[in-house]
């Protein structure tokens, strides 16, 4: 019998937790045919997700947890997870059902019949804000036009992996990540199935808009180097242009000698090159500031406790 992990990132979820359980429970009756781990990674919550874990754990022998250090944010909660996951294909799911566990047999459906990567995209976004559905739309938008890989739009993290992606994706180490631009970089047999998003049962969201432009420009500057090509595209047009110019100021003041005028060019042109010189500054300094975390080569995260196959 094959064993397949249902990995859940959980961080401050207490509300939701145990209905999560009782649905994935009814879901899993349908689906004998498999050993079942169902791996709860505890990000540090700060409310009572973690004695929840454990009442489930004691009560039911296909749970394990793992309980991090302190809370990393859902992409290093997802690694973990990863990491300890033992099943032949893992399935990721959010805590708070946003992800319905109905669609768990029809994804394994498709993995038994030779997919490695069968991935939840949402038909529409329910419960979420007009204006986060058009900056959701654009940023894909962007990051389609500067990124060669194929990206999945509106694509969660929900998702079965075949133990052929989780160990490609165990590779990856960075610290920085961006896990929805990995399930696309490492590639293999991929197969969507449409779903409509529910909204959260309980709770709240942890994303708000800093976090998310956060994710944004993490997303484009972990997956390409086009922004520092920008720059010196830019810094090329602009340099044609003064150089016309220049020609232009030296034969005018050939011809009709100096004048103390031009002051608004003059502060044009300033005001005009120092932005342009910031803005690359800060697309350079993005990308230092990458470096320098991944050259600290720390691991992406420490376990607190774990508690796994009994
Ligand atoms: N999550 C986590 N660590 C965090 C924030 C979120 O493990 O620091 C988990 C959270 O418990 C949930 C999933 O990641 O299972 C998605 O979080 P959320 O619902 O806040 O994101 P959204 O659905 O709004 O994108
Ligand atoms: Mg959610």
């Amino acid at each position: 019998m094959r064993t397949i992990t249902i990995l859940i990132p959980a961080y401050n979820e207490d509300e939701v937790i145990i209905k999560l359980y009782q649905r994935l429970d009814k879901v899993l009756l349908d689906l004998p045919d498999y050993h079942w781990e169902i791996l709860f990674v505890n990000d540090g919550s700060k409310d009572n997700t973690l004695d929840l874990i454990k009442e489930l754990w004691q009560k039911d022998k296909r749970i394990s947890y793992i309980g991090l250090s302190r809370n990393y944010g859902k992409e290093t909660a997802m690694i973990a997870g990863l990491d300890h996951a033992l099943g032949d294909a893992v399935i990721l799911i959010d805590a708070d059902l946003q992800d319905p566990p109905e669609l768990i047999p029809e994804m394994v459906k498709y993995w038994e019949s030779g997919y490695d990567d069968v991935f939840a995209k949402r038909k529409c976004r329910l419960g979420e804000t007009r204006l986060k559905k058009y900056t959701a739309a654009m940023f894909y938008k962007v990051l389609k036009k500067v990124t060669k890989i194929p990206i999945q739009e509106n694509t969660g993290d929900f998702r079965l992996l075949d133990r052929r992606c989780v160990e490609a994706l165990k590779q990856l180490r960075e610290t920085q990540r961006y896990t929805k631009g990995m399930f696309s970089w490492i590639g293999f047999n991929k197969k969507e199935i449409l779903f409509d998003r529910d909204p959260r049962v309980a709770g709240e969201s942890k994303w708000n808009y800093f976090k998310l432009f956060d994710l944004a420009i993490e997303g484009i500057t972990s997956f390409t180097t086009a922004p520092l090509r920008l720059s010196s595209f830019l810094g090329g047009i602009i340099s044609i242009f003064a150089f016309f110019y220049m020609t232009i100021v030296i034969i005018k003041t050939l011809i009709y000698g100096e004048s103390v005028q031009g002051y608004p060019s003059l502060m044009v042109a300033i005001l005009f090159l120092g932005g342009i010189q910031l803005l690359s500054l800060g697309i350079i300094g993005e990308y230092i500031g990458r470096i320098f975390n991944e050259t600290k080569r720390r691991p992406l995260y420490f376990v607190d406790e774990y508690n796994g196959k009994k």
